[in-house]
């Protein structure tokens, strides 16, 4: 099997397994004679050489942090994140799971087709159908990896694949093989790892390494394990399958019980060298281990763990706004690296400390993640280069065609607004269709609603189907809101609960814009709809048909009931 020595080359490992020992890598290799700035345990500043192992940053925001409940993206919301995932620097991209949904296909695709830099991934259970999925969406791509995953505990093989241990093993090989045949990176995942008996759990990744898996991931899906617990897993299978160490070793954790980032450390400290995670730690329940938590703490305490990640830390603020902006989860105030309060110092004896010596009380520096202090306000003689600045430093990096249309949107809202904040401009671009959201299935030609007292309240609503055709209909209901709803529900057929329902000015002022936010249940799902307007019932109509829009992405094609992702199952 082919080998390479870690280099700086942020691409690594494509295409060819790359061989990385768990050894302390400071003292190895260090060629080039570059050296980087990490802090001791004093907290000054040293220096540690480049050649430092390489964590392989593995990035599944799109992909496991999209099933967090509601945070569904679109096309186009889901290319920006790409585009700052690429400039943030991972080293893989898992776009989604291609065969879940044509919407998720087409996402693979085009982030596969546009994104050079990173890898581009695709998940796939161990079938022909999904593994032809992954690579129809991939194969465009400068570099893919078909991700493949089966589960191995007992409870899945019992209860939810009903197959016994050789019929496990038997479809893993067959699923690492037939992507090996499409792809000369492959990832295996042992779905449930860390609830896996490790002899069974050591014989299945031997057997997939020999079918050709180029990275072996060890997930613990459910979020059970303890850092020494998983830590043990890790050290076992490096300690007993034949073949481990010419493949990459790879965590993934969930943070049921808080330790997902924890639990991600100590798979690194015994030789994992792939770190699979979501910009604020987006995921299921929980969520899944924090991508910048992971990288700072690879970073501050360099002197322990002796790796590196090829990640510019200072694109971690800036993505992580965009995330949450995106997806409409709000990252919390005391959230470590980047949030609000991360950096902020408030008690008088801090701020004297401070003031003094600032590494007393900061172990790192705010401009080290791209916080940035000061809120910069824009007005009518900013020009375009100052906004373009603005939307760099909150996470947007527009194409030209895009930056002028936001221009021209933000010179309208200078006219009926004296200050312009992050977040207008923030809702500029997520609202102003700036991010092409692909193909929408409806939109909004024309409404009108009656209200008042002694009176029904009824809607009447025209939409446009992406096949160009036109439709109207009327409905009553509880109030104008509710009768607009009840209207694009008889429309498009598509039905659901609400589960929350708000409308919130944007920033400050009586010249503030209005944002409505809403959440329905579906049984794919939930999902969240947003819109801007200075119309509450228009902006009420808007949201709903972006939650329509957002579900009619997810429904296949085959005419089949719509299925949650999660009952594909997933790691
Ligand atoms: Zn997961």
């Amino acid at each position: 099997m082919p080998t390479r020595e870690p280099t700086d080359d942020p691409s690594i490992p494509v295409g060819s397994p790359v061989t990385f020992s768990g050894e302390s890598a400071s003292l190895r290799d260090s060629r080039n004679g570059q050296t980087a700035q990490v802090p001791d345990s004093k907290g000054t500043r040293v220096s540690a050489p480049e050649a430092a192992d390489r964590v392989v940053v593995f990035d599944t925001t799109l992909r496991d942090g999209e099933q967090s409940p509601g945070a569904s993206m679109n096309l186009g919301q889901k290319l920006q994140v790409a585009k700052a995932l690429r400039d943030l620097g991972v080293d893989v991209i898992e776009a989604g799971f291609a065969a879940a949904s044509p919407g998720d296909f087409e996402s693979i695709q085009s982030i596969a087709r546009q994104i050079e830099g990173p890898t581009i991934c695709s998940l796939s259970r161990c079938s022909k159908g999904d593994i032809e999925a992954s690579w129809g969406a991939l194969k465009d791509a400068k570099k893919g990896r078909i991700h493949v995953f089966l589960a191995t505990s007992p409870i899945h093989r019992d209860f939810k694949l009903k197959m016994a241990k050789e019929e496990i093993i038997r479809r893993a090989v067959e699923g690492v093989k037939l992507a090996r045949e499409k792809c000369d990176d492959v990832e295996f995942s042992t779905e449930d790892a860390a609830r896996t008996e490790l002899e069974f759990l050591a014989e299945v990744v031997e057997r997939v390494i020999e079918a050709g898996a180029t990275t072996l991931n060890i997930p613990d899906t459910v979020g059970y394990a303890l850092p020494q617990t998983y830590a043990e897993t890790l050290g076992y299978l490096k300690k007993h399958v034949r073949g481990i160490d010419g493949v990459i070793m790879s965590v993934h954790c969930h943070n049921d019980l808080g330790l997902a980032v924890a639990n991600s450390l100590a798979g690194v400290a015994v030789g994992a060298r792939q770190v699979e995670c979501t910009i604020n730690g987006i995921g299921e329940r929980a969520g899944n281990a924090s991508l910048e938590e992971i990288v700072m703490a690879i970073k501050t305490r360099q002197d322990v763990l002796h790796v590196r990640t090829g990640v510019k830390t200072e694109r971690l603020y800036p993505t992580s706004r965009l995330v949450s902006q995106v997806t409409g989860l709000h990252v919390q105030r005391n959230k470590a690296i980047v949030g609000q309060n991360a950096f902020a110092h408030e008690a008088g004896i801090h701020q004297h400390g401070m003031l003094t010596h600032r590494e007393t009380y900061e172990i790192m520096r705010p401009e080290e993640v791209g916080f940035s202090r000061s809120s910069l306000v824009l007005g009518k003689h900013s020009g375009r280069h100052a906004l373009k600045e603005r939307l760099v430093a909150l996470g947007y990096n527009l194409a030209d065609a895009q930056l002028d249309k936001v221009f021209g949107e933000f010179k309208v809202l200078c006219d009926k607004k004296k200050e312009i904040y992050d977040a207008d401009i923030e809702a500029l671009v997520i609202h102003g269709q700036i991010l092409e959201a692909g193909a929408h299935t409806w939109e909004l030609l024309a409404l009108s609603t009656t209200s008042g007292t002694g009176t029904l309240p009824a809607a009447s609503i025209a939409l446009q189907k992406n096949d160009g055709t036109r439709h109207q209909q009327a409905a009553a209901g509880d109030g104008p809101v509710d009768a607009v709803f009840k209207a694009i529900e008889r429309i498009t057929g598509i039905t659901g609960k609400l589960r929350d329902y708000q409308i919130q000015s944007v920033t400050v002022g009586e010249d503030a814009q209005g944002e409505v936010v809403l959440e329905l249940e579906h049984p794919t799902g939930i999902y969240r709809g947003r819109a801007l307007s200075t119309d509450i019932i228009e902006g009420s109509a808007r949201a709903y048909l972006d939650v329509v829009n957002r579900i009619a992405l997810k429904q296949p094609t085959n005419g089949a009931g719509a299925v949650p992702v999660r009952e594909l199952g997933t790691v």
